[in-house]
């Protein structure tokens, strides 16, 4: 029976033994195997980083670390001395997030990092992988949360728009993956106007354009007349939606793009 005793959790990240690696550690480390790019899972400071080119790009755009990574394609094995096979495989989450399948012993682990299994324009889809032992988390696991369709949302969006053509609709998303989630699925049910983004916001969408995900017309608050904010769609951090930046936007109705992006 599977037991992955070659595998240890520890408070600061998931350690593979045999060759004195770290998952998504917590502190630095002399080799890092990162799943994807928030905040929680990739840090700087490692001697060496594992990573997709979208994550190492996500990390150096965040932490500057562009010294000591080396990176691997979806479905590319790496072979770490000491004897574990590391294969990195699609997660669904973000631009660049990944499983890492993990061969050792005779035994398959998987560990998921944060994972969707629902089609998301900006990333590569989940991959269903055989294993012998899963090692998983979910922030939003439990039956309590129900996951509306995205179209729905993204309707009720619009529909807040047209019938407030006086005002902006401004959704509160997470620079990383949630606002260019937004954006792509406003696209994907036609809207073609700007969509206007808060500073914060402007770094990482242009690098998932680099990365060929197509995000259409893209301005920054800044730079804007207040009237041209009247019936326009705005994304900021969701810590901006009460704070004073908000105070320039014409009347903003206010949504929030959480886990499962309900909008009020
Ligand atoms: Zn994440």
């Amino acid at each position: 029976m599977a037991n992955a005793s070659w595998i240890r959790a520890e408070p600061w990240g998931i350690h593979l033994v045999p060759v004195d690696c770290w998952i998504d550690p917590a502190r630095p480390v002399e080799r890092a195997l990162i799943t994807h790019g928030h905040a929680d899972h990739a840090r700087g400071g490692h001697g060496e980083t594992i990573a997709t080119p979208e994550t190492l790009a996500i990390m150096d755009l965040r932490y500057n670390t562009r010294a000591g990574v080396r990176p691997v394609a979806y479905g590319e094995t790496v072979r770490l001395a000491g004897g574990v096979d590391a294969t990195w495989l699609p997660a669904g989450h973000v631009l660049g997030s990944a499983q890492v399948l993990l061969e050792h012993a005779g035994e398959r682990v998987i560990v998921t990092g944060d994972f969707k299994r629902r089609p998301d324009p900006t990333c590569a889809p989940f991959a269903v992988t055989p294993c012998d032992v899963l090692i998983t988390e979910a922030t939003f696991g439990l039956p309590v949360f129900i996951h509306p369709p995205v179209e729905e949302e993204i309707g009720k969006l619009l529909s807040a728009r047209t019938a407030n053509p006086d005002r902006c609709v401004l959704v509160g998303t997470y620079a990383l993956g949630k606002a260019q989630r937004v954006i792509a699925e406003l696209r994907r049910a036609g809207y073609p106007e700007p969509i206007w983004l808060h500073g914060a916001l402007e770094r990482m969408c242009r690098l998932y354009e680099e990365f060929g995900v197509e995000l259409g017309d893209l301005r920054l608050v800044s730079d804007a007349q207040k009237d041209e904010l009247r019936g326009a769609v705005v994304l900021c951090p969701p810590s901006a939606l009460s704070d004073r930046w908000s105070r320039r936007l014409p009347e903003p109705i206010t949504a929030m793009a959480s886990g499962w992006m309900r909008v009020r």
